[in-house]
């Protein structure tokens, strides 16, 4: 069978497609069917060095643009993606085996939102004026950082490559993003898509490489900044390599989110948020609420309501819209997810739906439910990242909190309950970036994203992002003679 997924190079480098095969070869499986659907190479140094090149000469002219011009071009860029939205999720799909259904409403569409936003920001970024003793004053001046890395996950190629792009440049920085190797095809589209919209040659650079591409990038010199979406392991070595030249970081990174669930809540909306939170993208998400604590009143009614919805899984083609659960992204994390699941297994939880392989080509694994769970287990205890629901037991308020905050991650949380005080006291207890009250894994672009503890540092979309892409300069006016004191 032939895919429509070969791109037309490896790398998108000053407004254009570049290649140089010397660069080792990365074999883009589609994770439905095993096949290869296209092969890219791994940025040479001389790539990398192209495309430092590139972004460094871009950097001047794009900040010295208003952020309306800068605004409109990103504005466009959102049209073109929205579309282009069924050619891009398909894409997506081929290169993550999610399903159709679900990038066709969560991925170029959350790109779109997100150059939507921050071009229409990109016109209010600006200082503030500081009245002082006498008519002195300060303003200030928010300012680009210059050249920013962007290094992406595999899990939402587009999103990731789009949440990061569209805050740089609205900010007046030029980027170069290195997708994932596991799925490099879709930060090609965004480019492709930016440079159509009349984004300056060298403004957005995709370059395709394994870690050390990555670390190449984040060591140069003429790079400001990096903003990491990946494993809490690969953060912190990003982290590191950054401080060595004191280099700007945003870190993404992976979660054990707790979702707790009241038994004065409502049950359809806590199974559904507890779907949302553990098998959307095949459980690939990091703000995933791994960790369902139900209150002792509701577990049994929580778990037979679960496994009932778990009956209308449809499990097949991605490519099929009436498909709502797709293979996992690779053998390699089916097998790694596999291994949780054995380990829940064998340290006694209750496994109460899937658990297994289904009889299929394909990285498919069931839905996967346990009972019975307690805080010290591995499936408690780690970030599993694939489609298996932990469910926890619990009696008081003050008892849950206590478990929810007890882990070293804080990405996500999520409280559902009836009782308005109760909700916002958890909200306020909970030791996470991003938290919900009935709901579990929003994520708009209006709203701040991102986590504390080893979950990460600083945030992505809302104006918050505008933070993390600029700095700020002040400017010391005197309107008075200069007192010295001889
Ligand atoms: P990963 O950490 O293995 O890789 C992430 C990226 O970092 C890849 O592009 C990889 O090539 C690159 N990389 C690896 N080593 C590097 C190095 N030394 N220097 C520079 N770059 C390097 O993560 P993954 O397996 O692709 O993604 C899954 C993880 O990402 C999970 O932990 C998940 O929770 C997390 N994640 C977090 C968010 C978030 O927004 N917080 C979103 C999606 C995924």
């Amino acid at each position: 069978m032939t895919y429509p997924t070969q791109p037309k190079a490896s790398h998108f480098i000053g407004g254009e497609y570049v290649e140089d095969t010397a660069g080792e070869v990365i074999e883009v499986i589609y994770p439905y069917t095993g096949d290869v659907i296209a092969r890219v190479h791994a940025a040479t140094p001389a790539i990398i060095e192209r495309a430092l090149q590139a972004a460094t000469q871009a950097k001047a002219a794009w900040a010295a643009m208003t952020g309306t011009e800068r605004g409109r071009i990103l504005r466009r860029a959102a049209d073109i993606m929205r579309e282009r939205n069924h050619d891009l999720s398909v894409l997506e799909t081929f290169d993550t085996g999610k399903p159709l259904q679900e990038t066709t409403v969560a991925d170029a569409t959350s790109g779109a939102d997100a150059f939507e936003y921050f071009g229409g920001m990109a016109a209010t970024i600006t200082g503030e004026h500081i009245p002082l003793a006498g008519g002195d004053f300060v303003y200030t001046r928010r300012e680009p950082l210059g050249v920013c890395v962007g290094i992406g996950a595999w899990n939402y190629p587009t999103q990731i490559a789009s949440w990061k792009g569209a805050p740089a440049l609205a900010c007046g920085n030029t980027m170069i993003f290195k997708p994932s190797e596991t799925t490099p095809l879709c930060a090609l589209k965004v480019a492709e898509i930016l440079h159509e919209a009349g984004a300056p040659a060298g403004v957005y650079n995709v370059v395709q490489g394994m870690g050390a591409v990555g670390s190449a990038l984040i060591t140069d010199p003429r790079v400001a900044k990096v903003s990491l979406t990946g494993s809490v392991a690969t953060g912190q070595k990003v982290y590191a390599a950054a401080a060595a030249g004191l280099r700007n970081v945003t870190m993404e990174l992976g979660g054990k989110s707790p979702q707790v669930v009241f038994d004065d809540a409502n049950l359809e909306d806590a199974v559904s948020g507890a779907i949302l939170g553990n098998f959307y993208s095949t459980g690939q998400v990091c703000s995933n609420g791994t960790r369902v604590f139900v209150q002792r009143g509701m577990v049994d009614a929580f778990l037979a309501r679960l496994t009932e919805r778990l009956g209308a899984v449809v499990m097949g083609d991605p490519q099929d819209m009436a498909t709502n659960f797709g293979p996992m992204v690779s053998a390699r994390q089916r097998d790694i997810v596999e291994g949780f699941i054995a380990k829940g297994v064998a340290e006694g939880a209750r496994l109460v739906y899937g658990g297994t392989r289904p009889d299929r080509d394909g990285f498919f694994l069931e839905p996967t439910v346990f009972a019975d769970v307690t805080d010290e287990m591995t499936i408690a205890t780690d970030e599993i990242f694939g489609p298996v629901m932990s469910v926890l037991t619990f009696d008081d308020e003050d008892e849950v909190l206590r478990r929810a905050n007890a882990t070293p991650y804080g990405l996500a949380a999520s409280v559902f309950t009836s009782d308005l005080t109760r909700a916002h006291r958890m909200a306020a207890g909970f030791e996470a970036g991003t938290c919900y009250i009935n709901t579990h894994n929003l994520a708009p672009v209006e709203a701040p994203f991102g986590g504390s503890k080893l979950s990460g540092v600083g945030r992505e979309n809302s104006k918050e992002a505008v933070m993390n892409y600029t700095q700020t300069k002040g400017i010391y006016v005197a309107m008075n003679p200069v007192e010295a004191p001889f």
